[in-house]
């Protein structure tokens, strides 16, 4: 029977027992399987052998003069933890085998025993260090791939004790202390952020798999949190083979230059935008001097002509204004100016002002009244929310649909909805219409103009005001807009 497949592996073997001829015997037969042997009369000798050099697999007669199997098994524990150790033994009892394997005992073989039998105990003992070599080895791949990854790796367990991390982690998050192996993630971190987002990762059903993405404030030394860097994390669950969490894993990621980068191109949008608009506007009042005759008579082909003209120059302003507004939002301009103000005041001149625009579609715009509280919000953003809601319900509705406003309390929040009986939108557009530039295109609104930065802007206002705004849509049925605005 061969013992070892790979015919690389040399497994090395120590024998330990004071009988010359079980050393010997046990020298010769593992010899011949391709094992290193090395042999000891004594517990004492074998214990320097042991301190001295590394064995895969030590064997040890339980019964010697001077220091017995017992010891040596406890110092092979203690010294080398990965070497696995066969108790041979005159008198198997069960007392003595329970505290051999106390002590770290792999297995027995009973004396006095056969070559064959000698061969299957070892031989089970190879693969056991065949096994825990491969783990070792992972472990240290692991390792090295983790240390040298360019983001940040944390790995905790089921109750949130670290188990794995590397040295950019510690970085991010500013941490110097002491080591954290199996450290509750608390030593670490206190963000609520990070925590919360691994909290729910743990807090996952057997098979449910999600990842969990935020961005998180990285800790500056000494002088409190920075806004200097960004840090993105991203955490998942790692399940056993029936899907039970056994921890989370989680990677941060430095973004500083990603949001640098989209700083600059708002910045360069804003600025062109900006200068674009002075002129455009010029032109527009140049167009209105001629088309109302100021500069001359018009022929009708000229009237018409210009009054083209005077749509697409108006649609660049709009653009423009649009681009500047959502520039100014970002970068926390727009709604400074909070005060005390009654939506409903606010909604009731906008239909107002709208309902010309809904008549020429003879489209059905009414606005429910109902007793709002005020609440604290910036007078011209919240117009805004609401024109672009209006005005997109119109636009988005064909001649002769209806578009209902209403306003009411909602516990701590007011409600606000726009709906329409419209086009609607397709289940797979809606996430993505408070998206930059997005225009969701079909067959019906391809040649309705936008810009597709109505709802973003929605967006932006709103989630500055600490609201929130949805959407239900059906296709073909029409859609809700709702707000919900903090009293
Ligand atoms: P724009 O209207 O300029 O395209 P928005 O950001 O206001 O940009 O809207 C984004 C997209 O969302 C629109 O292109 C349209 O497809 C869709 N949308 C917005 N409001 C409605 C609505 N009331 N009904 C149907 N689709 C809508």
């Amino acid at each position: 029977m061969a013992l070892i497949k790979d015919q690389t592996y040399q497994p090395k073997i120590l024998v330990i027992d004071d009988e010359k001829r079980i050393r010997e015997g046990c020298f010769s037969i593992l010899t011949k399987e391709n094992c290193l042997v090395d042999m000891a009369e004594s517990g004492e000798t074998g214990l320097t052998m042991i301190a001295e050099k590394h064995y895969d697999i030590i064997l040890t007669d339980l019964m010697m003069p001077g220091i017995g199997g017992m010891e040596v098994l406890a110092k092979v524990r203690e010294q080398h933890p990965d070497s696995v150790s066969i108790v041979i033994t005159g008198f198997a009892t069960l007392e003595h085998s329970i505290e051999a394997m106390k002590k770290g005992a792999f297995d027995f073989i009973p004396k006095p025993f056969t070559p064959d039998q000698l061969r299957v105990v070892v031989s089970k003992a190879v693969k056991m260090t065949r096994t825990l070599q491969d783990i070792a080895t992972e472990k240290t791949r692991l390792k090295t791939i983790v240390n040298y990854l360019e983001g940040g790796v944390l790995v905790t367990d089921k109750i949130k004790n670290i188990i794995l991390y590397n040295p950019t982690l510690l970085r991010m998050l500013g941490y110097d202390g002491e080591p954290l192996d199996d450290q509750p993630l608390s030593a670490l971190t206190t963000d609520e952020t990070l925590t919360g987002m691994i909290d729910s990762i743990l807090g996952l059903k057997v098979g449910e798999f999600k990842v969990l993405s935020a961005e998180i404030l990285p800790y500056d030394r000494g002088e409190g949190l920075s806004d200097e860097r960004y840090l993105r994390a991203q955490s998942v669950p790692f399940q056993n083979r029936s899907g039970e969490i056994l921890g989370s894993v989680t990677i941060i990621d430095d973004i500083t230059h990603l949001k640098k980068l989209d700083e600059m191109k708002s910045a360069f949008v804003s600025m062109v935008a900006h200068e674009i608009r002075g002129p455009l506007s010029t032109v527009l009042s140049q167009i209105k001097i001629l088309m109302d005759g100021l500069a001359g008579e018009l022929g009708t082909k000229q009237a018409d002509i210009l009054g083209k003209i005077s749509r697409k120059v108006g649609g660049l302003v709009e653009l423009s204004n649009e681009l500047l507004d959502i520039s100014r939002i970002e970068a926390g301009l727009i709604v400074q100016d909070k005060q005390q103000v009654q939506l409903m005041d606010i909604l009731e001149s906008l239909v107002e002002f709208i309902q010309p625009r809904a008549k020429e579609k003879n489209i059905a715009l009414s606005l429910k009244k109902a007793d709002l509280p005020l609440i604290n919000a910036d007078m011209k953003s919240m117009e805004e929310v609401f024109s672009n809601l209006i005005t997109n319900a119109i636009i988005y509705t064909p001649e002769g649909g209806k578009v209902d406003v209403r306003g009411e309390v909602k516990g701590d929040f007011v409600g606000i909805s726009v709906s329409d009986t419209g086009y609607g939108i397709a289940p797979d557009e809606l996430p993505r219409i408070f998206e930059r530039f997005y225009r969701a295109k079909t067959e019906k609104t391809r040649n309705i103009v936008g810009t597709g930065l109505g709802l973003p802007i929605v967006k932006s206002i709103i989630e500055a005001h600490n609201g929130t705004v949805k959407v239900e849509s059906e296709e073909g049925f029409g859609s809700t807009f709702y707000v919900r605005l903090p009293i």
